[in-house]
């Protein structure tokens, strides 16, 4: 093995974070923390990681679960449509290869939901192959070490990590080192401040040696995000312990499917009309939420609602609040809710 790789992973060795997934080499275990870990933050997975492996310990157990159950477990990590996936993928698996992830790197990347870095995250962590990730604790110490000075998100930029990722993988401990680059981009080469000083690539790091450490990755340029005005109605039928929220499975690019009371971007009657309700409006709004997703701001006046009526149907009910603890609901509606009651 190189120097550098013998560097990194002996610098794993000491200093790797001890996190639950990194416990078991189990395929399905891994493909739940990957999923888990994309956009979101490694503290705020272990909780949810750990509840949902003891819910649903096998891909068997996942794909027999129905899909409020798998969202409810997923309720306030976001990005909801990788839990969809997820229970798509091992579906798969299931009718397919009798619940046993498959070994075979294409078969494994034809499975809904798995991309090319959970592919090789699976495959090399799992499966032991040397197969690469790229991701963006990767792109960042990569970019450095190779001063690769091209905009990030731009199609040269991803075609050279990838080719600099399969390169630099080594054949022994191939999972180790995968883990190893992403934990240094995590704790070391951090996007601000890194420690350069205790890294243990400093010696070979182009970036460092040119004092270009601070300008790279280049940030590919954003785009503001696209505002959007919306009407909430927290639209209620019954009274006191009998009172439940009529909600609509919601829309699947905004809020992955899950469940959610009616808005819609117009006036709050159009809200009520579109769910097929019949409700006392106030014509006031009770709270206004800001909320602010990957592309969108949404700025959402929130209504309320009495004396619902309405046809429940498999995307149209009404809920007691013990119902809507065991159903998939998102952050941003929990916030709505909390500003009607
Ligand atoms: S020396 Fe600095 S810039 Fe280079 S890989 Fe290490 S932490 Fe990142």
């Amino acid at each position: 093995m190189a120097e550098l790789q013998q560097r990194l992973l002996s610098w794993y060795d000491e200093s790797a974070r001890d996190l639950p997934w990194r416990a078991t080499t189990d395929p399905y275990a891994v493909w739940v923390s990957e999923v888990m870990l994309q956009q979101t933050r490694v503290d705020t997975v272990i909780p949810y990681y750990e509840r949902f492996v003891r819910s649903f310990p096998t891909a068997r157990a996942l794909a027999d679960a129905d899909e409020d159950a798998v969202l409810s477990h997923w309720s306030g990590l976001g990005y909801y449509r990788r839990a969809r996936m997820l229970h798509a993928g091992v579906r798969e698996v299931v009718a397919q290869y009798d619940g046993v992830v498959p070994e075979d790197a294409e078969a494994r990347r034809a499975l809904p939901g798995i991309g090319r870095y959970t592919a090789g995250a699976i495959g090399s962590i799992a499966f032991g192959k040397p197969e690469p990730v790229v991701d963006g604790n990767v792109t960042r110490v990569l970019a450095r070490l190779l001063r690769i000075d091209t905009p990030t998100g731009a199609a040269v930029t991803t075609k050279r990590l990838w080719e600099e990722a399969a390169r630099l993988i080594p054949s022994e401990r191939p999972g180790d080192f995968n883990q190893a680059l992403m934990e240094l981009g995590a704790t070391v080469c951090t996007p601000r401040q890194p420690k350069c000083e205790s890294c243990p690539l400093s010696e070979g790091c182009a970036a460092f040696a040119q004092g270009e450490v601070d300008a790279l990755p280049v940030a590919k340029a954003r785009k503001a995000p696209r505002e959007l005005k919306l009407a909430a109605v927290v639209a209620t039928s019954g009274r006191g312990a009998d009172r439940k929220v009529w909600m609509n499975k919601g829309d699947k690019a905004l809020f992955g499917g899950l469940w959610g009371v009616p808005m819609i971007e117009g006036t709050p009657r159009d809200a009520l009309r579109a769910a097929g309700l019949r409700a006392r409006l106030r014509t006031e709004p009770v709270g206004e939420i800001e909320h602010v997703l990957s592309h969108r701001r949404l700025c959402i006046d929130v209504y309320r609602a009495t004396g619902a009526n309405g046809v429940e149907t498999h995307s149209h009910k009404a809920f007691s609040p013990d119902e809507l603890d065991r159903v998939g609901v998102s952050r941003l509606m929990l916030k709505v809710l909390a500003v009607a009651f």
